[in-house]
């Protein structure tokens, strides 16, 4: 795990072991808000006891992007009367699938035998939830599209958007929807934040944000460009693996997951749901 600092009192912490997660922390006078956490207990122990001592034992909430298990289990290092806040969607998803996957993922790795899953205890549905701690405001704003539950996190102050997944180096859709991750991403635009703390990969800074949101963007339009194509010319499914990322005008990057096979993922998605779109299943569901 390493760290970095983008003010005095917010703290991102990426992962060393698992596709170059984020977490974040707000150091403020009411206590510690940590946003997400990292999925391996050794990393997410050492956050927590680390910001046990930069916030002198006071800890404010627990703030979690969306249901992902590389988000969520960390939060278990933390106390656990700390309210955990999300979007209402999240609090559902985690109840559906969370044990299983945390079952799964104890099955393939004891280092998880420790984990346990912190279901959130305040969530919103419609609309943002505006949150002061200190001196710090922060609005929680529903940004879907990596998933239905995304939600981000604008620091008022300091115009720093935490974006969970519906940000990262990659875009990934294969567990969402790829026209309201496009969506979102426009709203991102819109909002216009001096710094983009991403769900994995490096931060966004000043200067570079519109940059990177448009090459987003234009990422996520090709990838619909590319499963068209091949609908369209009636060719097999598998030719979606002969597809590099940089068709799209990305290069690789270093996740640890192997990115083409993201892309291939993205593609495949977009593919089996225009099919399915065009047959007139409309019904069915987004999921790779
Ligand atoms: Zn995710």
């Amino acid at each position: 795990m390493f760290w970095e600092r983008v003010t005095e009192e917010i703290y991102i912490f990426t992962s060393e072991r698992y596709a170059l997660v984020n977490c974040v922390a707000l150091v403020t006078e009411e206590g510690v808000v940590a946003i997400d956490a990292l999925p391996f207990p050794e990393e997410a122990r050492q956050i927590a006891q680390f910001l046990d001592l930069r916030g002198r034992g006071r800890f404010h909430s627990l703030i979690l992007t969306h249901y992902h298990m590389d988000h969520v289990y960390g939060l278990y290092a933390y106390p656990q009367n700390l309210d955990v806040i999300a979007h209402e969607l999240c609090r559902k998803k985690l109840l559906d699938v969370g044990e299983a996957s945390l079952s799964q993922a104890r099955a393939s790795d004891p280092l998880f035998d420790e984990v346990t899953l912190r279901i959130p205890t305040i969530t919103f549905e419609a609309g943002e939830l505006q949150m002061v701690a200190g001196d710090m405001t922060m609005r929680l704003l529903p940004l879907p599209g990596h998933t239905d539950d995304n939600i981000g996190v604008f620091l008022e102050e300091e115009r720093i958007l935490i974006t969970g997944d519906s940000v990262m180096a990659i875009p990934i859709i294969a567990d969402g929807n790829w026209r309201q991750a496009i969506v979102t991403l426009q709203q991102i635009k819109k909002l216009a934040p001096e710094t983009i703390v991403q769900g994995h990969g490096e931060v966004i800074l000043r200067g570079e944000v519109q940059a990177v949101l448009d090459r987003y963007i234009n990422y996520l339009e090709c990838v619909e460009e590319q499963a068209r194509k091949v609908i369209k010319r009636g060719k097999p499914r598998q030719v979606i693996w002969d597809i590099p990322l940089e068709t799209c005008g990305l290069e690789r990057v270093p996740l640890g997951i192997a990115s083409h096979q993201l892309h291939v993922a993205n593609i495949l998605t977009v593919y089996d749901r225009l099919r399915a779109e065009q047959e007139g299943h409309t019904d069915v569901p987004s999921r790779a």
